[in-house]
């Protein structure tokens, strides 16, 4: 597997096994299946409210922790941010049965967001987590909370696929020294992705699917991502993108398909930080 570098040292492997709308019984035999198939770092949250169910999974699995990467997600909290970070923390560790995270994330750009960073750091600096994270922040927001603060986010997870491909976030969180990680790659089939003719077509060139194009399209950006899928067959399929190249010209016809926008909501949305960031997760 790949690594991508993050920028306190720590290697992250660049594709993964995300777990999001897998039913919590379900997601034990999703994980054990990823984990047959190859999968080491895997994608949760304490909103994804699976997290225990992940944690069974990577125990009953016998392999060893050091070659796993496992990242898990704080949600919005109440005030006192620092204490219930804390909180979260131990929280969310317990359910996955781990004694630290790889990667911890701030999962929307809401509420406190310093209060919550400031815990993150403490936790960071004590050895609880190797890296420290965001999640939907606008680039105004990932500059913000660097001049502020102490610790640079190592990630940020954004919604990245080939009909909103964010160069831009991609080049002002990189030249800031963070990592964009892709969240829905194939825009969870929105916009008929998998039967796209431009992806189509070059997946044909190379003998592979419309996923595996994205994945690689991805990939070769330096994006690290997360791919979901309930099908042994497909993750599988998702794993199996390091056998071939695309060109240039196919890199340019696929940023052709950038619309610029988002398929699902903007994270700016007045009625969305409401709704998200009044919302809270045991
Ligand atoms: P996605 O990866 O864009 O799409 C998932 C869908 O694609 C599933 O319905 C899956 O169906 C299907 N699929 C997977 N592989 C396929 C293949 N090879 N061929 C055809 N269909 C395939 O959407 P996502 O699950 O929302 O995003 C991926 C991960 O990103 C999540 O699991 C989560 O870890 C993360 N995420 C984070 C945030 C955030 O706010 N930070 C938000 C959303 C997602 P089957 O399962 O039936 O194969």
């Amino acid at each position: 597997m790949q690594n991508i570098t993050l920028n306190n040292g720590v290697r992250m492997p660049i594709l993964g096994f995300g777990v999001f709308q897998i039913p919590p019984e379900e997601t034990e035999q999703a994980v054990t299946d990823a984990l047959a198939a190859g999968y080491r770092k895997f994608d949760t949250a304490s909103a994804y409210q699976n997290e225990e169910a992940v944690g069974r999974a990577l125990k009953n699995s016998g392999i060893p922790r050091d070659e796993l990467f496992v990242t898990t997600k704080l949600w919005v909290q109440d005030d006192p941010a620092d204490d219930n970070t804390k909180r979260a923390f131990e929280t969310s560790l317990t359910k996955l049965g781990l004694d630290h995270l790889d990667l911890y994330l701030i999962h929307q750009p809401y509420g406190d967001v310093y209060g919550q960073w400031r815990a993150m750091q403490d936790l960071h600096r004590q050895g609880r987590i190797r890296a420290i994270g965001i999640s939907n922040f606008h680039p105004d927001r990932v500059v913000d909370l660097i001049d502020h603060n102490d610790v640079v986010p190592a990630v940020n997870q954004i919604e990245v696929h080939p009909f909103f491909q964010r160069d831009t976030d991609q080049k002002i969180n990189s030249d800031n020294g963070v990592v964009i990680e892709s969240w829905g790659p194939f825009a969870a089939g929105k916009n008929n992705l998998f039967t796209d003719p431009v992806l189509t077509r070059i997946g044909e060139a190379h003998g592979k699917s419309v996923a595996q194009v994205v994945l690689r399209w991805l990939i070769q950006r330096q994006i690290p991502v997360n791919a979901k899928s309930v099908s042994p067959d497909r993750m599988a399929a998702n794993l199996d993108v390091f056998d071939f190249t695309l060109t240039d010209d196919e890199m340019d016809r696929i940023a052709a398909l950038d619309t610029g926008t988002t398929l699902y909501f903007d994270h700016r949305d007045p009625a969305m930080v409401s709704r998200l960031g009044t919302m809270r997760v045991e």
